[in-house]
């Protein structure tokens, strides 16, 4: 049996890019995929109507680390692009997140600064020092009449899971503002690459050999290698032994419409109506001028593929089961999203798999 240096399974930022970075130093490397494609659930393409869309959900492209921008930046150009969402309550669309715009639209005020926008805010919050919980980051925060209108039900529909069961670190993702900062996100630097999320993976593994529709279950005894990489779910890997651990996951309606435009920012979310959570237009985001437009809503529910780790206490400690099994296997990495049960964004899935290959550039 030929045997290569690394197998590595995944074909997302976390296997692509320790993919790349081993066979630049001469390793021979493998890469498996049980999709039909590369780019993990970054995976970008062009539908029938010819609309650049996300598969996965919208993909938007942030960072603050100078490495991960330098490093991607050798696949791809990019189109600067700051992300604007709205909220939608009762058919009128409001600043998100909270800024001093959304405070004046919501509560019909005319907050003129940021001292009075703070003030209000104080004398809105509740005294809780130390959120434990979803609910208590809003709370602490803004108060009840924004964590209800705002957050409470969204965050019901995107987990299954009442924010008092959830980590303080899913609501804390989203900053309260008293400027009126109108991004979705206060990093530096925000765009998206400038022919798709798609040809980064065609450029990172263009030299790589590549297996995909295979799943590292059904081939894990025919191939030989040295080390493996692994970016699946971890409870899979060990077969659940120690049980399942709970991902969330999304039902995607796709619609193509015989229009340009659909709605004016890349993405409106529903906190309180419909059962979607979210409508994504990314043609806003891409900058893709076309006649016509696809929208897609997403429907979160618990069954299919495992989008996201659900952060809550219980979830960390069965977690904690596995990551313990597999510190003891030799010469096998667990990295990225699925693999370390971690919520993270692309460009910390992308710096962690650089510090791996730091660690693993100078082994044999
Ligand atoms: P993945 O991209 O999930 O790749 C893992 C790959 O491994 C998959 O292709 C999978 O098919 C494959 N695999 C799994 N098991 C096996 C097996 N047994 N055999 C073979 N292959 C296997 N990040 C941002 O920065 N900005 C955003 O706006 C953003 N939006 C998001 C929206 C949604 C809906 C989701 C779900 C995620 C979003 N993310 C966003 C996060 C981003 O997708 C992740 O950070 C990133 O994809 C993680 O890369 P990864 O390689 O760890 O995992
Ligand atoms: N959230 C919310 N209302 C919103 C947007 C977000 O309550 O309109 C909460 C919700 O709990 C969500 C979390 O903030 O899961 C993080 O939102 P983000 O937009 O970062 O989620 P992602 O894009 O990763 O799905």
């Amino acid at each position: 049996m030929e045997r290569v240096d690394y197998l590595i399974v995944g074909a997302g930022f976390a296997g692509s890019v320790l993919a790349e970075r081993l066979h630049s130093i001469g390793k021979k490397v493998l890469v498996i995929e049980k999709r039909d494609h590369i780019g993990g659930n970054s995976f970008d393409y062009h539908d029938e109507a010819e609309v650049l869309v996300h598969k996965y959900g919208p993909h938007y492209f942030r960072t603050e680390y100078e490495e991960v921008k330098s490093y991607l930046s050798r696949f791809t150009e990019w189109i600067p692009h700051e992300y604007i969402i709205k909220a939608s309550i009762k058919e009128r669309l409001y600043s998100f997140p909270i800024n001093r715009n959304t405070l004046n639209q919501f509560f019909g005020l005319s907050l003129k600064n940021e001292e009075e926008a703070k003030e209000f805010l104080d004398s809105k919050k509740e005294k809780i020092a130390d959120p434990k919980n979803a609910e208590e980051q809003v709370l602490a925060l803004a108060g009840k009449e924004i964590y209800e209108a705002f957050f409470k039900n969204y965050t019901i529909k995107q987990w299954g899971i009442h924010p008092t069961d959830l980590d303080a670190s899913i609501t804390a993702r989203i900053p309260i503002r008293t400027n009126t900062d109108e991004r979705y996100f206060g990093t530096s630097f925000q765009a998206m690459p400038k022919e798709g999320y798609h040809k980064i993976f065609e450029n990172m593994l263009k030299d790589i050999p590549l297996k995909l529709n295979t799943d590292f279950n059904q081939v894990k005894e025919k191939i030989g290698y040295k080390k493996l990489i692994y970016t699946g779910p971890i409870d899979a890997f060990f077969n659940y032994r120690f049980g399942k651990l709970p991902y969330r996951s999304l039902h995607f309606i796709f619609k193509t419409l015989d229009k340009e435009y659909f709605q004016d920012y890349s993405q409106v979310n529903y906190p309180n109506e419909h059962d979607y959570t979210r409508i994504v237009e990314i043609k806003h985001a891409t900058h893709q001028k076309c006649p016509k437009t696809t929208i897609v809503e997403e429907y979160p529910k618990d069954e299919g593929e495992p989008f996201y780790p659900i952060p809550r206490k219980q979830n960390k400690e069965l977690y904690k089961q596995y990551q313990k099994v597999a510190e003891k296997l030799k010469n096998t990495y667990f990295i990225g999203r699925l693999a370390q049960y971690k919520y993270i964004n692309m460009d910390q899935t992308v710096k962690s798999a650089l510090d791996l290959f730091e660690k693993l550039k100078d082994e044999d």
